[in-house]
């Protein structure tokens, strides 16, 4: 990175912390990433982030805090909520939550009471930790009922949902997932709430970008509670947010502070601020269309290259291949391809019989290497180098093949220099 004249003060001072931040560049430069999770925050992004913001303290809220000096504070984070409201057409936003785990502790918090039930996405079908895991505060503090997708064609069933409910009369229904694949339909989910008195709540965290873009369909309309991170497909800082209708503000804003966090991060309210500007502007629209995009030509060509693709598509930002017909498993696959400069996730496949350490698919989303400006034509072209990578696993000449064209592609489609 260029650190102007005077040089970097953090290169002087700590040359090991540098040594791991410039690796971190480096890497980013260097690797294919279909990490479904990740993507590159722009450089205003970044430079917000990085901001001296990180030395207030402002617990409370713009106008009502309980420490002095929060003028420039209140500027931002008041901007920040205007924008999100604005952005995602809801009553109200909290732009406080560390991260997503932390916007679903809130949105919890402000809608139930200690016990009672959550119906949520089971984790091995693609939900998340927060929604209910034995292993999480989520299934701790609350009673945790589950639904999956349905067997034979790994999508939603929405009758199912609605049996489990009726039975199970949760308190809140929780929509959204880690690893699914296809479009969610959001009046499904409100209309099994209603009928058995829920409230519903759906954590976008991941989908969000593509909400704003148009490419998914909208949950803000019909939920009582949306979550989300800034730093998926809305390619912000690592954060997240809650938004609600205007009856349940209070009450979030109460869950987030002092209910379960301290002092707000301003300076990543700050980048947060600056994400959702970026989201208004009119590129933010085609750049999600062209992720969903960039996901059907490389899930289309892993799927003509014979691969196994969970639900036989995807409607979203990520796709999630079956490896068991190749007999590798999701670890081994992460390894191979990180071996030959592609990044992406090994994940559990619906009802997968196999450990989370091993599991038996990957993840692969398109939201980085769709910022970095690629499209189709190297869709199909990563597609058939993964095929090699994962086919040919074995040949080191095969392997050697794919990492030096992967890096090819990398220093043709530059990170940083990046708007
Ligand atoms: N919700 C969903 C659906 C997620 O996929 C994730 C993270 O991957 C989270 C919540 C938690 O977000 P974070 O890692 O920012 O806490």
């Amino acid at each position: 990175m260029d650190h102007g004249e005077g040089g970097s003060e953090l290169e002087r001072f700590d040359p090991d912390i540098f040594a791991a931040v410039d690796g971190e560049l480096k890497r980013e430069r260097e690797v294919i990433n279909l990490v479904a999770s990740e993507n590159y925050a722009s450089r205003a992004v970044l430079e917000a982030q990085g901001s001296v913001l990180t030395n207030k303290y402002a617990e409370g809220y713009p106008g009502r805090r309980y420490y002095p000096g929060c003028g420039p504070a209140d500027d931002a984070e008041a901007i920040a909520i205007a924008r999100a409201v604005e952005l995602f057409g809801c009553g109200h936003a909290n732009v406080q939550p560390h991260a997503g785990a932390q916007a679903n502790m809130i949105a919890y918090m402000a809608a139930l009471k200690p016990g009672e039930t959550i119906l949520a996405m089971d984790l091995r079908c693609g939900g998340h930790l927060t929604h209910g895991s034995a292993a999480n505060y989520s299934g701790m503090f609350y009673r945790a009922v589950h639904y999956g997708v349905d067997r034979e064609t790994e999508m939603l069933d929405y009758d199912r949902v609605a049996d489990i409910a009726r039975r199970e009369k949760p308190r809140i229904i929780v929509a959204g997932a880690s690893a699914y694949p296809r479009a969610i339909d959001f009046e499904a989910f409100r209309r099994i709430a209603d009928s058995v008195g829920a409230m519903l709540m759906v954590d976008m965290a991941h989908f969000g970008g593509l909400v704003v873009g148009g490419v998914h369909p909208d949950p803000v309309p019909v939920s009582d509670f949306v979550t989300g991170t800034t730093h998926k497909t809305m390619r912000g800082p690592r954060g997240g947010f809650v938004l609600c209708r205007e009856e349940h503000a209070d009450h979030v804003d109460a869950a987030a502070f002092p209910g379960t966090q301290g002092g707000p991060l301003m300076h990543v309210i700050a980048a947060k601020a600056v994400c959702f500007k970026e989201a208004m502007a009119p590129g933010f629209r085609s750049y999600q269309h062209r992720i969903a995009e960039n996901a059907k030509a490389l899930c289309g060509k892993m799927a003509e290259e014979g691969f196994r693709i969970v639900s036989g598509g995807t409607e979203t930002h990520l796709f999630l291949v079956d490896l068991r017909p190749q007999g590798t498993s999701g670890r081994e696959a992460q390894a191979v391809l990180e071996s030959v400069g592609i990044c992406a996730n090994m994940n559990e496949i619906p009802y997968d019989e196999t450990p989370p350490t091993v599991t038996s698919g990957i993840r692969i989303g398109t939201p980085a290497v769709t910022t970095r400006g690629m499209g189709p034509a190297e869709m199909e072209e990563l597609g058939a180098m993964i095929s090699t990578a994962l086919k040919q696993r074995d040949s080191e000449s095969a392997l050697a093949g794919v990492r030096s064209r992967a890096r090819e592609l990398a220093d043709a489609f530059p990170v940083y220099p990046l708007c």
